[in-house]
């Protein structure tokens, strides 16, 4: 099984040669720089804390290159929580030390022996079983998997105190152990995966070996699959993964099983008869066991679960945020991790890097939404996780709709059965409304000023009723070289029914470099301030401005209408 990609997070430019050999050990691993303190790094952060919080919530390996104790402190809140843990290392900045600090079963001192070779010094290891036997016994290579963690802690003390070990079945990863084997030793390591009662005395590693295919129409999966194993003695620990007819892609009840299982779901042709499916798709020779239902194919060798048929494809529409890396949502960024494609209007797609190496760009014009939302369900349904980026939120004037009409359009089953998101952002309206203050405090509208896809009259007609309403307007799209008159025409419309005083908020590149905000008034506004990169927010009757103690002033709509309540 494929390892996540680490993240490397440095402090300062000092870090910078230590962070680079180490990404030598981990070439897709990208190096996460402190903004205004590094220059050369692969993505910036502004927030240390949250930036190694979010990592590690995420089950990103983390390599930070400072202090332990800063670490650990910063991840001591998270600590208590259940769940898995990625490995967590502290390297000097100098790249003199090498300390493993969390994640001992995700393999951390795996990784603290790979990262201290390449710096040439030794890991800090205080794991006492591993230091003493060579090998962490209760951290099996992929494609084993460990029966139960907490009397296997126990196993490793008996061990540590000076007893003696059996190995029963084939455990290739222990022969450079330095294990003290003896044929008889009370404890042993038993691999194999033939259902078996846990025993003080027998640390159970099971090999994930076993594949099971359901047929379609099979209800409560997890359970016939349990009962499935369970009559032919075989543990469900061993199973490697789910495999189901690529017609089933849309089935609740499969996922829902696969996660209760704990196993990848993988698809296959719906064609050849469940058993003959498993035959073809796990290519190696395997016994057939179990029914037409449910069929359980027991290979000679551990499985590599994502080399067996193909997943269910994915397509997430995300919103990028107006810009500022902290104003992206956390589940964008955990989709842009592991997207193998990335489609959008090529200034998105570079805002939402930096991408591996291994991640395909399709970049396009903007014009072409059509084409790239059906490119992208054609990549989707090949099984690919594709992402197709929007700045702002994708539903607001962006790619949400175009990818829901395409799929609307289609009759292709591929399509329909690829699993689709949509992930929000932060629109630029309330971007820009956030560094005002609240100008969109109250009932507001939000119109997109261009004609390419709507006539110029349902616009005028729409802007009148919503400024007749009294509603605060924020304009999308408010100008652009091929359509230079429009926003002047737009004006004309609003001032008919709000006075000259009316506030306006001009929000040029919010949250990207060389941002500006500007408050003026209606009577003041001139189309040449505005241009395509500009929002526009005009406030409505009860908009109002009043100095900040920094520059400029605040501007908001209060939440009343009409009598202010209790005055
Ligand atoms: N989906 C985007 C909007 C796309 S329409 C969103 O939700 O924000 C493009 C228009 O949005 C631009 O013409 C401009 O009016 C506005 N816009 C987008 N990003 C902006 C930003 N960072 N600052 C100011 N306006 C922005």
């Amino acid at each position: 099984m494929t390892r996540p990609v680490p993240a490397i997070v440095i402090l300062g430019n000092g870090s910078l040669a230590t962070a680079r050999s180490i990404q030598q050990v981990y070439p897709e691993a990208l190096i996460h720089g402190l903004a205004e303190r590094v220059e050369d790094a692969d993505r910036v952060y502004h927030e240390f804390g949250a930036t190694l919080r979010e990592l590690y919530q995420q089950g990103t390996p983390i390599i930070a290159l400072c202090a332990a104790g800063i670490v650990i402190r910063t991840l001591a809140p998270l600590l208590l929580e259940k769940g898995a843990e990625p490995p967590v290392l502290a390297v000097a900045e100098d790249g003199s030390a090498v300390v493993p600090l969390l994640g001992g079963l995700g393999g951390v001192n795996v990784m603290a022996r790979e990262i201290a070779n390449a710096l040439e010094v030794s890991a800090a290891i205080t794991t006492s079983g591993e230091l003493r036997f060579g090998t962490c016994l209760l951290n099996p290579p992929s494609g084993y998997a460990l029966g139960d963690l907490e009397s296997g802690k126990r196993f490793v003390s008996d061990l540590l105190a000076g007893e003696t070990v059996r190995i029963e079945g084939e455990a290739p990863w222990l022969a450079q152990a330095q294990l003290p084997e003896d044929a008889q030793a009370r404890l042993a390591v038993h691999v194999g995966h033939a259902e078996r009662a846990p025993a003080a005395n027998e640390l159970l590693i099971y090999p994930r070996n076993v594949v099971v295919a359901v047929s379609a129409g099979v209800t409560n999966v997890a359970t016939a699959v349990r009962e499935a194993l369970h009559q032919v003695k075989v543990a469900v620990q061993s199973l490697a993964c789910l495999l189901a007819a690529d017609t089933e892609m849309a089935n609740p009840a499969l996922r829902e099983a696969a996660l209760e299982l704990g196993v990848p779901l993988r698809f296959a042709s719906a064609e050849a008869g469940i058993g003959e499916r498993l035959r073809a798709a796990i290519g190696q020779p395997v016994s057939i066991l179990g029914n037409d239902t449910v069929a359980i194919a027991v290979a000679g060798q551990p499985v590599a679960p994502l080399q067996i048929g193909r997943p269910r494809g994915r397509l997430a529409v995300i919103g990028l945020g107006p810009g500022a890396a902290e104003l992206m949502v956390p589940a964008v960024k955990a989709e842009l991790a592991r997207a193998t494609d990335v489609l959008g209007y090529e200034t998105y797609v570079r805002m939402a890097g930096p991408f591996r190496a291994d991640q395909v760009l399709h970049c396009t014009d903007n014009r072409e939404e059509m084409q790239r939302a059906r490119h992208a369900f054609e990549l989707a349904a090949q099984g690919r996780s594709v992402v197709v980026v929007s700045s702002g939120d994708p539903g607001v004037f962006a790619m949400a709709a175009a990818v829901l009409e395409a799929l609307h359009e289609s009759s292709d089953a591929h399509w329909h059965n690829v699993d689709l998101e949509i992930l929000p952002g932060v629109s630029a309206s309330l971007a820009t409304a956030a560094q005002a203050g609240a100008p969109l405090g109250h009932d507001f509208c939000v119109l997109s000023l261009s004609d390419n896809l709507k006539p110029w009259a349902i616009i005028e007609k729409r802007l009148d009723l919503a400024a007749q309403a009294d509603l605060a307007l924020a304009f999308y799209n408010p100008i652009s070289r091929s359509r230079p008159w429009q926003l002047g025409q737009a004006l004309d419309i609003v001032a008919r029914h709000r006075v000259p005083e009316t506030p306006v908020v001009l929000g040029r590149d919010i949250g990207r470099p060389g941002q500006t905000l500007r408050v003026t008034t209606l009577g003041q506004l001139t189309p040449d301030q505005v241009d395509m990169r500009t929002m526009v927010l005009i406030g409505s009757s009860t908009t109002c401005v009043f100095p900040r103690a920094e520059n400029g002033v605040w501007v908001y709509t209060p939440r009343w209408y009409g009598n202010k309540p209790g005055s």
